[in-house]
Order: structure tokens, then sequence, then C-alpha cells
């Protein structure tokens, strides 16, 4: 391609909204317009690359035995009430829909499990028929409450979604294994350094779930891991092994109340009475569906508010104004104390304050703290659960040894469903026994688009891009350092067309600019291997190799230049 007759205009200045490198240099690098908030054009160069990471999403699922098929985007109410997520996803905000002229209720999928099981039902009677996995590659709707850093959380973005139907329980195994290794073998391809974590399954009822991430300063996703065993999961999902207690062999001594005026907060209680965050058990009052709850947790550490939710067993939580705090416990907040809490209120305790003895909390009326709290003996305990957030330096849950807490970009996600989608949309089959039975599923998707911007964070400069050569919209680009001049003219057109006949994928800057405008240019749009024709050079009869990652030169005879690019591109593709 030459640029000449290409459309491609680069951008000197940082666009005001561009919030992540990624989203910076793909606008720079002339990929990406914005349209408004959280929606895209691709430009040409932009839609290259993004063709290239979908293609080997592709390749890699028929590979694994996926079959391509599609879904609608546009998607009637009914189907979704079969399913019951209508009104969830509607309260959630997320759905984008709409009405037709007759009234009838739409949305814009922001995921298909429910058009998909309709698929299978309607075609699957028997147990021979199965397994099936099932995938697209479509566009998405998700009106997101932060549409941001560009391509990585759109509101409309590309998203491969796929879905397996097994028999039982052992196939669903087989099928989320294979998924698995298509993703490992499809972000290697394309280049990225990531890690598999366990992610929470709670919420949709599954029975194992795992992201993909990739690792980036700039990611939105805590990643907990060990680096001694391996062991890894999301914030939400994380566990720890038991913490050193601050209390052990200590004398126990009685309850006695405290005056703390003024003092809620734990903060300003650990400093007026001189004793560190960990000899607190701090009470968090959350609302329910099922009513108010209190939490206990030992006062240095916070709650992780998923597993809470899936420890109590509820839909919605969230902290209980301060309003509603001392009616449902008899203390305003920063008060509240476990061991005077009205009969009725549930009561669930954290690990970390198991045992706990000689402990500080509140009095439960306003002002008062006590000191020699002890949990067993002075507080009424309904549920123990672990319902603390990991944090970095805590024990591993399976080695012991200390867990890191990283940042990354949550590129794939592979998902036990189970039949909780099979039951609700009647998608059964008769088995060996001639018994009929809901099929067991999986569910599966990688943002696209979320995976070309996720490399870039991982693949960079000061001055650009640096492609992985898997995601380069073009390998190699031809640099012409005086395109007035017939000589340069001619050894850049020479190249040019030898390493296109040959399946090459080519960029030709034959514009009439100056080197260093071009220089810069070849820079950000950073395609993995650069020549420069002209000059000093090519009066020698050489041209200049230079590759994008290293910034290495090399001088390559004009003749056989071709030759010596696709040498250069092969050393390139085995790194
Ligand atoms: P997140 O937690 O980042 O909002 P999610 O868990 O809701 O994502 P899934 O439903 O698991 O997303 O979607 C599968 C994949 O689709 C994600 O792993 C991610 O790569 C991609 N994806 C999800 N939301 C977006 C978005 N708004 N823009 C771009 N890609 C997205
Ligand atoms: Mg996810």
């Amino acid at each position: 391609m030459r640029w000449s007759r290409f459309f491609l205009q680069t951008v000197r200045e940082v666009p005001a909204d561009a919030d992540a490198v990624s989203h910076i240099l793909l606008t720079r690098a002339g990929m990406l317009r914005r349209v408004s908030a959280g929606v895209y054009s691709l430009t040409p160069l932009g839609l290259k690359a993004h063709r290239k990471a979908e293609a080997i999403v592709r390749e890699e699922m028929n590979r694994a035995g996926a079959l391509e098929v599609e879904l609608p985007i546009l998607q009637p109410r009914e189907l979704w009430e079969e399913s019951g997520r209508w009104s969830r996803y509607a309260a959630e905000e997320i759905l984008f829909h709409l009405t037709d002229r007759k009234g009838g209720e739409y949305c814009l999928a922001p995921t298909a499990e429910e058009a998909v099981t309709s698929m299978v039902r309607a075609g699957v009677t028997s147990y021979r028929q199965l397994p099936v996995t099932l995938y697209q590659i479509r566009t998405k709707f998700r009106d997101e409450i932060r549409p941001r850093f560009g391509l990585m959380r759109g509101r409309e973005f590309l998203m491969y979604d796929g879905y397996s139907f097994d028999a039982d329980t052992e196939g669903l195994d087989r099928s989320y294994r294979a998924q698995e290794a298509a993703y490992r073998r499809i972000f290697e391809r394309c280049g990225l350094d990531f890690t598999v974590v366990d992610a929470d399954s709670g919420a949709i009822g599954g029975s194992a779930s795992q992201e993909f991430m990739v690792l980036a300063s700039t990611g939105e996703d805590a990643v907990v891991r060990c680096p001694a065993c391996g062991y890894g999961a999301n914030l939400e999902k994380a566990r720890t092994g038991p913490r050193p207690v601050p209390w052990e062999d200590e004398t126990i001594t009685g309850m006695q109340e405290v005056e703390t005026p003024g003092r809620g907060g734990i903060e300003s209680v650990v400093e007026f009475l001189g004793i560190t965050a960990s000899r607190m058990i701090k009470c968090l009052v959350y609302e329910t569906e099922k009513g108010c709850v209190v939490a206990l947790l030992r006062g240095d550490l916070d709650a992780n508010e998923v597993a809470l939710k899936n420890a109590l067993g509820v839909d919605h939580l969230a902290l209980a104004s301060e309003e509603k705090v001392e009616p449902a416990t008899g203390a305003p907040v920063g008060f509240v104390g476990p061991h005077a809490l009205p009969e009725g209120i549930r009561v669930i305790a954290d690990e970390s304050v198991r045992g706990a003895v000689n402990a500080v909390t509140g009095a439960g009326r306003r002002d008062w703290h006590v000191r020699g709290f002890a949990t067993e003996r002075d507080a009424r305990v309904d549920d123990w659960a672990e319902i603390a957030q990991a944090r970095a330096g805590d024990p591993c849950p399976r080695c012991g040894k200390p867990l890191e807490i990283a940042r990354g970009i949550e590129v794939g996600h592979i998902f036990k469903l189970g039949t909780k989608y099979s039951t609700a949309l009647k998608c059964e089959f008769t088995d060996e026994k001639g018994d009929t039975k809901p099929a067991v599923m999986g569910t599966y998707g990688i943002g696209v688009g979320r995976t070309m911007a996720a490399a870039i964070e991982q693949h960079h400069d000061a001055d650009g891009i640096v492609w992985p050569l898997a995601l380069a919209p073009f390998a190699v680009e031809i640099v012409s350092l005086n395109s007035a001049d017939e000589a340069t003219r001619q050894a850049g057109d020479a190249l040019y067309e030898a390493l296109a006949a040959s399946g090459t994928e080519v960029f030709y800057d034959d514009r009439d600019e100056r080197p260093g405008v071009k220089f810069k240019d070849a820079d950000l749009l950073g395609f993995p291997l650069r020549v420069n024709v002209g000059g000093r050079a090519l009066k020698d009869g050489n041209l200049e190799l230079v590759t994008r990652h290293d910034r290495k030169v090399r001088l390559v005879p004009k003749d056989g230049a071709a030759e010596a690019v696709r040498k250069a591109l092969e050393e390139l593709a085995a790194r």
C-alpha cells in the first residue's frame, strides 16, 4: 500500500479525551476516531489491525472445533424474559433497549446466551448430537457507566462469544479446557504477557470461571498472584491463608467500656487509644434484599463485597446509609457493638476475627468503645466466612508465601455456566437411558478491540506503537527519503513491488515529505520492520533495515533487499 493513495492522517497532539496509552497512540496513529462516548470508527489502518486480532481468534476457535454462527444483535425482550435477565440487566442500566413501531421491545445484544440457547434447543434432541460449541465474532452493546480508554471499554465493541453445550459436567470440563487452550494460543500469538486467574462465578450461578489478564500498569483490574506457587485470582475471588494474629499468647481480660468522644472512624480510634488497627474489630452494616446484615472484620482489613454477597446468598448488597444504621443496630455509625446488637439482625464474621481476644470495638452507644472484647465469648455470630479483601503481603491460600497484587486488563473470560440457562429456556435432550435432561453449558468471551489495545499497552515506547508482528497492520514500511529523486524513487518502487508481489504486507511512505517527518510517523505507526531508501546508503548501493522493537539498523545491498526483508521478518516471527 502506498501512503500517497491511502487514507491515513497521523495526529501530532495528544487528543484531549484520550486517557490511556493505547487510546492516545491509536488516535495519534490515525487508526481510531471518536464518534461519541464509547463509540468509535476505525480507519482503514485501524480496521486492518482489528481484523488481524479477529482472524487469530477465528483460526484458533476453528482449530479447537468450535463452529461459527451468527446470532442477532437485535433481540426481543421475550427471549430475555425467558432467562429472567431482562429486568436485571435493565436495572443495571447496561442494556441498550428500544421499541419498534408496533410497541415490541428489543435490546441490542450485550451478550447472547439466550439467543444461542434458543438456537440449540430448536435443533438438539438427543445426547448423540452433543457436545457442540458455537461461537460468533460480532458487535456487542453495553451502556457502560464509564466508557473510557478507547477500544478498551466501549459501549459498542467487537466480541468473540462462544457457548458450549454438553451432556454432563465431565463433558463441560472438556469443552472448557478446550476453550482455555485456544485462549492461551490466541493471546500467545498476539504477543501478550498474560496470566490466567480465578474469577468469581457467583452472580450467574456458575461453578467455575477464569479470566485472562494482560498485565499492565494501566489495567482496571487488580490481580492477586503468588510468585512462589503460581496461585492467581482477581481481587473479588482472591482468598488468603490465615493472617498472623496480634493477640497470640495474651492473658485474656474482661470487657470494659472506654469513652471515645466523637471518634467513630477506625483511624481516629486507633490514634486516640494508641493501638494498631489490627486490634480493632469493625462492624460494617449492609442493606440487602433479605434485610440488614452486620459484617465483622479486623480493623486493618477491607470487605470483599462480592465474597460477602456470595456468603450471604444475596443479589443486592450496599453499605447502609447513616440514618439506617442506628435503627437497625441500636448505635450510630462508628459505635456499633457486636455484643450489643438487637435479636434478629444477621451477623456474619470474617475468619480474621475468629479467636480474637483483647480487641477494641464499638460499645453499642454513641461516643463509647469497649476494650477486652473476645469474639466468641462476647458476640453472636450467625455465619463465618472469608469476606476480607486480599492485600499484598498476605499469605497465599495455597502455599502460605506472600501474595503480590498487580494491575491487569481482562481480555478474555471463560465460565462454566451449568444448567441455569438450559433449564430456564428448556434446552433439553434425552440421554442414553431415555431421560430428559438440560444441556450443561459454558460461556466464553474475548474482547477483540480490548486485546488489540492491551497489546499496545504492553508494546510501545515514547515514540509510538511497537506492534507485535502478528497484530501489525503492515509488517514492513518502506520510507523513501526523497521521493523527488529519481534513483531513490526507482529503488523504493522496486522493493515495494517485489515485496508486494511475494505477498508481504508492505506499506510505502512515498509522500512528498521531509525524512524527519516520515521517521516520526514510522515510529508512531510502529510496524515491525522499516526500510530506509535513499541518501548516502543508496549511493553506496545499500538500503537501511531498521527493526522497530530494538531500533537496530543494518545495511543490506539494494539488490536482494527483498530477500533480506523476508529473512528479517522470519527472524522477527521466531522471536
Ligand atoms: P468488565 O469486567 O471489564 O466490564 P465483563 O466481565 O463485563 O468485563 P464479559 O461479559 O466477561 O465482560 O465479556 C467478555 C470479554 O469482552 C471481556 O473479557 C472483555 O475482553 C470484553 N469486554 C467486555 N466489556 C467490554 C467493553 N465495554 N469494551 C470492550 N471490550 C469489552
Ligand atoms: Mg468478565
